[in-house]
């Protein structure tokens, strides 16, 4: 239809009046800061999520200059009360207000704590979309940081209760469930399907040739379990307790085998780079290949 046509249509002619018309929607919201990257020299992208609109960006332009309204009112792991100019299809929104009410300060002082938030908040902002409500993992992720900020104790256990319930959250937490004929208790290791998200078992699928899995210990099942009946993280030495408490034998390090496990079903379904978890891990103290054992290191 030409513009000419278009504009006698009464139809589109009122359709056409109403978007010039219409002023940007002008949201306003919570968000937690989860990325800021430098755009210029004096301007910054940051990346928020928020419960309603998932993850959104936003340009603050200025945000450095010396009379910035926008200086000291975010800053990474903050909650903020943000005012901001939404675009209809999505891309970067321009900001008009943003006033801090959850600074989470001690993330400022202690390093352990706030190489896991940055963890957990890149981990969120590549798990994310824009245009989508997120409010059980906005209220994930800020139970998260407010247990980091308020704590200083080892995160090694709060990593693996994050990433179970964010890919619960996601629609994509590996199913457990064990076969009562095929995974008998004299079986000590279990085969488990990457792509299909669950233990090998002849009664549901065949194992197709080049399938990729993994070899679990079978009671790193109970394990993730309890972690995901969990509602909140757990408290420092929770797990090892746990698991005592149940008669797991100690010298089994099942905690280290479920973040080994989380670490390459995170990286296969998420597509995120493994190299940020393990750098993650190596700073904490904790990596994978470690000779001493994450229990020890959660007890010490
Ligand atoms: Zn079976």
């Amino acid at each position: 239809m030409c513009v000419r046509n278009a504009l006698n249509s009464p139809v589109t002619h009122t359709t056409l009046r109403i978007t010039l018309t219409c002023p940007p929607m002008i949201i306003r919201t919570r968000a937690l800061a989860l990325q800021i990257r430098p755009w210029s020299k004096t301007s910054h992208m940051v990346t928020w999520l928020t419960p309603d609109y998932g993850k959104i960006v936003t340009a603050v332009k200025g945000a450095c200059r010396p009379k910035s309204a926008f200086l000291g009112q975010y800053d990474l792991f903050y909650t903020c009360d943000l005012l901001f100019y939404r675009r209809e299809h999505g891309g970067v929104h321009a900001i008009r207000e943003c006033v801090p009410t959850t600074l989470r300060e001690p993330l400022r002082h202690g390093w352990r704590q706030a190489v896991a938030a940055a963890y957990l908040a890149d981990l969120t902002a590549q798990a994310t979309v824009g245009q989508q409500e997120a409010s059980a993992i906005f209220a994930l992720l800020t139970l998260a940081l407010d247990r980091l900020s308020l704590t200083q104790s080892s995160p090694c256990e709060l990593i693996p209760w994050y990433e179970i319930h964010l890919l619960r959250h996601l629609g994509l937490l590996p199913d457990f469930t064990l076969c009562p004929l095929c995974h008998t208790p004299d079986r000590t290791w279990l085969r488990f399907s990457l792509s299909a998200g669950r233990f090998l078992c002849p009664h549901l699928a065949r194992h197709q040739p080049g399938e990729a899995a993994i070899t679990l210990h079978r009671r790193v099942q109970p394990l993730f379990q309890h972690l995901c009946q969990l509602p909140s993280p757990p408290p420092e030495n929770h797990v090892p307790a746990a698991l005592a408490s149940k008669k797991y034998g100690a010298d089994e390090n099942l905690l280290l085998g479920l973040s080994r496990f989380l670490g390459i079903f995170v990286t296969f379904h998420l597509d995120v780079p493994s190299a940020v978890r393990r750098v993650t891990f190596e700073m904490l103290n904790t990596t994978h290949t470690q000779k001493f054992a994450l229990l020890e290191n959660c007890s010490s």
